[in-house]
């Protein structure tokens, strides 16, 4: 079988666990947590990163952050993963979707506006496959109307938008190290960059139990107390170290996943001028980290009969994302503004195809020619 997904693994990331073992220290903020902080202010120019268990509770963070209250309105796509609704909603937020683009599949930024009501609190754009939305234009909106951006970047590490890194754009920006993204902290993790800097004292008591913890620890005072609401946001040093072992290698993981990704559009630009499939489009500001690679079917029916035949030959190829606002709890937490003219119909064509940075030349072969004699 030619998995859908396989974690990354460079094999430095043992070397770097035992290491965290033998320095007595295993809990969050210790020596690797620090490494792969530092790495990720430095390389994307970010004021302050905090390492977290997960994007989920990067986002949970963010919410509490910005201060959502309950019947405060969030602006975002349905086609996403469930959490990034689900962390304004358990601060009593209603989530107001806006339709997709069909081109990137990402937030369409013209409809933004109209969706703002007096309760909008926040805008919060998903980079889709690692493509960035339309940054200029969400930050433009937000700044006329005094909206938070928070931008759901779980799938956008490494990439830019304009040549800025994702993540550092909107006031906090959010990413994931579970199995299935580009790096990994040994199967869950997550960062949390605050880009403005009025939020970073809040954002370090937040992550801490609602303590001045990292105050304490810097020497900035002499004891730590209960500050302000919060809870434990901290990924522990066993995670950063796995970690640690992947962001040194990350360019390498990056120029592997791009050329897979390359590879599988070269192979498919010929069914793509057929009119059979579609493939991904890339807008010219923005350079993506090949987080993922989809081809769109005219419907339902043909991506099921390609996830069959690829099934026969022992490939799984998976698609994601039911819209939320069609979902049990999106009906009740949410609301769709306007119409949904593509997020039903994307949701229902695309198909995401093998691509790991450990997927060997070979199988990927095998992929692409099970691929071209199903179209031939
Ligand atoms: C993966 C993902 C998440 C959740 O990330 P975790 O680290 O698993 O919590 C959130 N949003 C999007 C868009 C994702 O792809």
């Amino acid at each position: 079988m030619i998995p859908f997904n396989s974690p990354p693994i460079v094999g430095t990331e043992l070397a770097y666990m035992q290491s965290a073992m033998e320095s007595g220290k295993l809990s969050g903020d210790g020596g690797f947590t620090r490494r792969c902080q530092q790495w990720m202010e430095h390389r994307f120019g970010c004021k302050k990163v905090l390492m977290t268990p997960s994007c989920t509770a990067s986002l949970e963070m963010a919410a509490l952050l910005i201060n959502i209250q309950p019947g405060d309105e969030v602006i975002m796509p349905s086609y996403t993963f469930v959490s990034t609704a689900n962390a304004f909603v358990l601060r009593g937020a209603v989530i107001v979707f806006v339709d997709i683009r069909p081109d990137t599949l990402n937030i369409d930024e013209t409809l933004i506006e109209a969706a703002i009501t007096p309760k909008t609190k926040a805008i919060v754009p998903v980079h889709y496959a690692g493509v960035a939305c339309e940054m200029d234009a969400i930050m433009d909106i937000a700044s006329r109307y005094t909206l938070f951006v928070i931008e759901d970047a779980a799938q956008g590490i490494m990439s830019t938008y304009k040549g800025r890194p994702l993540g550092t754009i909107g006031d906090i920006g959010c990413f994931s190290f579970h199995e299935t993204k580009n790096y990994t902290a040994g199967g869950e993790g997550g960062a949390t960059l605050i880009n403005d800097a009025a939020l970073i004292e809040r954002a370090e008591i937040i992550r801490e139990k609602g303590t001045n913890r990292s105050q304490f620890f810097r020497g900035q005072v002499d004891k730590y107390t209960w500050r302000d609401i919060g809870s434990s946001y901290l990924m522990s040093d066993l995670q950063a170290a796995w970690l640690w072992a992947q962001l040194e290698a990350a360019e390498q993981i990056n120029a592997r996943r791009l050329a897979l990704w390359q590879r599988y559009s070269d192979a498919l630009e010929p069914i793509a001028q057929t009119g059979r499939i579609t493939l991904p489009s890339m807008p010219p500001e923005c350079q993506h980290n090949a987080h993922m690679f989809y081809i769109k079917l005219h419907n339902n029916e043909d991506r099921g009969a390609l996830i069959d035949w690829l099934n026969e030959a022992g490939i799984l190829a998976v698609f994601h994302y039911i819209p939320l606002h069609s979902s049990p709890a999106g009906q009740r937490f949410g609301r769709f503004h306007g119409d949904d003219q593509h997020t039903q119909v994307e949701s229902e064509r695309l198909l995401r195809l093998p691509l790991f940075y450990n997927l060997s030349d070979n199988n990927q072969k095998t992929v692409i020619n099970s691929l071209l004699s199903f179209f031939s």
